[in-house]
């Protein structure tokens, strides 16, 4: 019987990272090609075809339209190929959700699509990444996992794509879901789901754009004047994310600022630079007053990466960008 064949596409990061030294700290992420991650793994015996292309071998926080604009093409093609079952995508931990939602937001929710990532570089002691790769095939491989959307694989937990964030900076579990917490658990043997399918449509919910507008995350802090938010629109910024303080709050100059580059038709989107909870519309800021949108239960990386597509797709107006906000 002829194994599924799932598509791996490799970027690097720390699941592809080399320290020479099972103790040493410092480490390269991305040296180790994805062949070689593939016929390890193909060696643990998962009853799977793994073919393996090179999209880039950086760390994630180097990232960016390039990388993206292929990891969109391959996996869009791989979606319409009868003989793929699932995608993995390889990737540094420090930006998985942004990639994996901008990813989220612009393909077909069919087949799996799976990022997996490694805290540990490949020759570090206890390393984590062959675990998180096998796990991350249970994934691919699963019927259950199609019209999910883009999906995390860490530590042995699963997380969509709008939920999931980087919360620790070393520690192998990593990541956590907000507003909900893993949707399954893999392991290397088996895979338990805790709820349906919760994507919207199974349609892509963005055309892939041209290019995407610069836009910032500037992050509130006590005693802060209005002058980043000039620089910010000296630079020509299309948008701006604030990381405000608790549900999205920052002082009166700061927000002052804003509410004039809103009026310039800069759209200004309030998150939070607390780890985790809603941002509502008109709590301690009036939002319809200043022409604000709240960026309900997205952090502010990933509120970034809604508000660059929105912008991109030529969605400028506060109203529908909130609308794109209450369904992330
Ligand atoms: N900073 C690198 C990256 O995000 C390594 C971190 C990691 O992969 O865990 O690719």
């Amino acid at each position: 019987m002829a194994f599924p064949k799932l598509l791996v596409l490799g970027t690097g990061g720390t699941i592809a990272g080399a320290a020479r030294s099972a103790t040493g700290k410092s480490y390269g992420a991305g040296e180790v090609a994805i062949d070689a991650i593939v016929s390890e793994v193909a060696r643990l015996g998962l009853d799977v075809e793994l073919v393996a292309k090179t999209i880039a071998r950086i760390g994630s926080q180097d990232i960016g339209w390039d990388q993206w604009d292929a990891l969109h093409r391959e996996i869009a093609a791989a979606q319409g190929d009868d003989s793929i079952a699932g995608i993995i995508v390889t990737h540094g931990t420090d930006t998985a959700e942004e990639t994996a939602y901008l990813l989220d937001l612009t393909l077909a929710a069919g087949k799996p699509v799976v990022l997996v990532g490694a805290m540990r570089p490949t020759d570090a002691v206890g390393s984590d990444g062959m675990r998180n790769f096998a796990n991350a095939v249970q994934v691919a491989r699963d019927d259950r996992a199609a019209h999910r959307g883009v999906m995390v694989v860490m530590g042995d937990a699963v997380f969509a794509a709008p939920d999931v964030r980087k919360a620790a900076t070393s520690n192998i579990n990593a990541f956590r879901g907000f507003p909900r917490g893993p949707i399954a658990l893999a392991t290397p043997s088996s895979i338990d789901w805790f709820a349906p399918p919760h994507r919207e449509g199974s349609s892509a919910r963005f055309a892939w754009p041209e290019a995407l507008p610069r836009v910032a995350i500037l992050t509130a802090g006590a005693g802060m004047d209005a002058k980043p938010v000039e620089a910010l629109l000296g630079i020509g910024c299309k948008g701006i994310v604030i990381a405000g303080m608790g549900q999205g709050n920052a002082p009166r100059v700061v927000l002052d600022a804003l509410a004039d580059a809103v009026r310039s038709g800069v759209p200004v989107v309030r998150s939070t630079r607390v780890d985790e909870g809603l941002v509502d519309r008109n709590v301690e800021v009036d939002d319809d007053a200043n022409g604000f949108v709240a960026s309900r239960a997205l952090g502010p990386a990933k509120a970034r990466m809604l508000l660059m597509m929105l912008i991109a797709s030529g969605i400028t107006d506060q109203e529908r960008i909130q609308a794109n906000f209450d369904r992330p």
